[in-house]
């Protein structure tokens, strides 16, 4: 048997030795030996590096008028990269449609597009935030206006990693959201909308903050370096708290290949908030939220580490089955608040009594890749970032593309 199907079946073995909620009463045994199977460490393959990619983020979407600042000179470019406007420095600048064009501070411009380029390495100001790189400006046939953020990947991810991760977790942890950042984000470029969204249908980018010359340093510390599973760019999903053991992508996002993405137990995160965590409903709201007239048990079907995977919902009439996630969408989607809404779709119903439906649960967001507490506490216990990346995206290969 070769070492990597030795390592497979003995954590498949793990894995199903991990029960609904056992997981923080397994053995510390048990725990050495989920630690000795899961941390090898990825190595990266011969590096075929290329230029390093720009990407778009988009800032803001359907305004009336842009203010921006830039403490320097500037100058406006149009799409041929044409000089169209500059400036020696740009107190409050202020852009809206204008005819079929554009108006910077009275100036009217011709193009329903302008690039915003520092000379030197100042930044734009943009609603109380600092951004690297250029600001694009589009107008669309009414005249509302898009603003996107133009900047390299590196730069990009300096802005993402404090907004992604707390600033107080072990830098080796915070190395490892970096790559599973950059890594997402290399995906991204290669799958739809060109824009990256500035917020957690993306990632979360806050810019150039007041932390961005440490945040720099950190990502500049796995620089170019990505995942790839089957010599493909990985969708590098991560989150926040697995509760215990991660699941396999396909099984919360459908199509999505398994390699470098397949479930492993976690039981790092447990100094997470969300670790273990209990909601209440009545049942005349499940009910309401789920399209059901009432609600007389959830039945719950798990995976191999007791995930859940789906919900069936019984009525005192119809019933139905939800995909674990599509049953937490519909949850939240009822709540008014986030103290309301159920962290992850890791739960059951502890009990339905006439008057609420008590449901346990463990973790915080999908639970697919990169369990955020978890690199947290494998930092601690003096892992470094390679060891963590070679955990939850077992099976993936490091290399380093620019
Ligand atoms: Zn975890």
């Amino acid at each position: 048997m070769r070492a990597s199907e030795l390592r497979r079946r003995l954590s498949a073995l793990v894995c199903r030795a991990l029960a609904w909620f056992a997981v923080p009463r397994r053995s510390a045994a048990l725990g050495a030996l989920a630690a000795a199977v899961s941390l090898t460490v990825v190595r990266c393959s011969s590096p075929r590096t290329t230029s390093m990619p720009e990407v778009q983020v988009l800032l803001d979407r359907d305004v009336s008028t842009v203010d921006l600042a830039l403490d320097g000179a500037y100058r406006v470019v149009d799409e041929g990269g044409g000089t169209v406007a500059e400036g020696r420095r740009l107190a409050a600048g202020r852009l809206r449609a204008a005819g079929s064009g554009l108006d910077l501070n009275g100036v009217v411009l011709r193009q329903d597009e302008v690039l915003l380029q520092p000379l030197d390495d100042d930044r734009f100001q943009y609603k109380g935030k600092s951004y690297a790189g250029d600001l694009r400006v589009r107008r669309d046939r009414t005249g509302r206006l898009e603003v996107t953020n133009v900047v390299d990947i590196e730069e990009y991810l300096a802005g993402v990693l404090y907004s992604e991760m707390p600033a107080s977790f072990p830098d080796e942890a915070l190395k490892a959201q970096a790559v599973a950042a950059r890594t997402y984000a290399r995906w991204r470029l290669g799958h739809g909308d060109p824009l990256l969204r500035a917020t957690d249908a993306d990632q979360v980018y806050g810019g150039a903050s007041s932390r961005h010359e440490r945040a720099r340093e950190i990502v500049a510390a796995t620089s170019g370096l990505v995942l790839e599973a089957a010599g493909q760019p990985l969708c590098a999903y991560f989150m926040s708290t697995c509760g215990g053991a991660t699941v396999d992508a396909p099984l919360i996002f459908t199509g999505t290949p398994i390699a470098g993405l397949a479930g492993v137990p976690c039981e790092w995160c447990r100094e997470s908030p969300k670790y273990r965590w209990t909601k209440t409903l009545t049942p005349g709201e499940l009910a309401r939220r789920v399209g059901l007239k009432d609600v007389i048990a959830v039945d719950v079907e798990r995976d191999r580490a007791g995930h859940t995977i789906r919900f069936d919902v019984r009525s005192s009439g119809a019933s139905r089955s939800f995909a674990s996630q599509e049953f937490r969408r519909a949850w939240n989607a009822g709540a008014t608040s986030e103290a309301e809404k159920l962290p992850s779709a890791w739960a059951r119903a502890l009990d339905v009594t006439r008057g609420e439906i008590r449901f346990e649960g463990a973790g915080f967001g999908h639970g697919v890749g990169l369990c955020q507490y978890g690199a947290a506490g494998l930092a601690k216990a003096g892992k470094e970032w390679r060891e963590i990346i070679a955990h939850y995206y077992r099976g993936a290969q490091l290399v380093k593309r620019w």
